[in-house]
């Protein structure tokens, strides 16, 4: 089976140095393997997605070196099918009506890590969507039930993984009350579409591959496999985030930031040098892809200071 990958940027902000390292690992992998590459852009938050972070994220990928086939999806126009899905778990009785406020899933969830255990409040209440509605004046949510033990699977990067969603995050929306579908109903419904064989996306993803896999069961969708990679994080230890402007793929381009030496830094931080190689700096995406190595990858977050991209041009 030929390999497809996927880039799945959300267009609700700026590329940060953290998307490059997710990027360029997922693009190297599936290039590195003589397979497809498919740019998907995951806008269905109507509220937070916006055009020019859709064309900013083509360019800055563009920057890179990074390419696909195709044109880029836009997940929006896939909303009816995914609703049809959403709708075909509801019909079946694998998922039902919840008409809790944010509010009400703070006070009767219980805490468990960054994702609150949900408390099965409102399975079984309802007949279905309507009946809540004129029940409780509220629309509702779709949340998936959650039936059976542990989740099993291999994670090309992190190995065997066990996730008990029931004990963890319980049953889980399919639909937000807006309407909109989850993400994860939304990415397992896509990746099918999109004939995506691999996965390589952050490690803070890594559960979530869990409820994916429960999905892709109950609607018969494909499975790709998946490879986590590390998080990069700045040197107080907290995660690149995309709010954080400072460090924009954009601003660092406009300071002086050259798309080699990014390429390069992440080639060393995925040990991606040889030992003869020490002190190097740069290296063009198309090298990175004729020399990578997932084995190399490891799994330990990464310290790293976007400051040092740009020690050449200082600001
Ligand atoms: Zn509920």
């Amino acid at each position: 089976m030929s390999v497809v990958g996927r880039l799945a940027p959300s267009p609700t902000g700026p590329l940060h140095l953290g998307h490059a390292f997710a990027f360029t690992l997922a693009w190297a992998k599936a290039r590195s393997q003589g397979g497809r590459v498919v740019l998907r852009f995951d806008d269905l938050d109507r509220a937070r997605a916006h055009r020019q972070y859709i064309d900013s994220a083509l360019r800055d990928l563009t920057w890179l070196g990074l390419d696909w086939d195709g044109e880029p999806v836009l997940e929006s126009s896939r909303l009816e099918r995914i609703e049809a899905r959403a709708l075909e778990l509801l019909a079946r009785g694998l998922a039902y009506p919840c008409v809790c406020t944010r509010g009400e899933l703070v006070e009767i969830s219980a805490p468990h890590g960054a994702e609150p255990r949900y408390s099965g409040r409102c399975r079984g209440r309802f007949q279905d969507l309507e009946s809540a509605k004129s029940e409780t004046g509220r629309s509702a949510a779709l949340r998936f039930g959650v039936e059976g033990g542990a989740v099993e699977f291999v994670d090309e990067n992190f190995g065997p993984q066990s996730i008990d969603v029931a004990a963890t995050v319980g049953d889980f929306p399919i639909r937000r009350r807006d309407g909109a579908p989850a993400y994860q109903l939304a990415v397992v419904v896509d990746d099918d579409l999109d004939g995506v064989t691999e996965v390589v996306r952050g490690r803070d993803l890594l559960e979530s591959t869990a409820r994916q896999i429960l999905l892709q069961r109950a609607l018969g969708l494909s499975k790709p496999t998946t490879f986590h990679v590390p998080l990069i994080c700045d040197p107080s230890g907290k995660r690149l985030a995309k709010r954080d402007q400072a460090r924009s793929l954009e601003e660092l381009r406009k300071a002086g930031a050259r798309p080699e030496r990014i390429v390069g830094f992440i080639a060393e931080l995925t040990g991606q040098l040889d030992a003869s190689e020490a002190g190097r700096k740069e290296m063009t995406s198309e090298e990175l892809r004729a020399r990578f190595d997932p084995k190399k990858v490891g799994t330990e977050d990464i310290i790293a200071s976007a400051s040092s991209l740009l020690e050449d041009n200082p600001p």
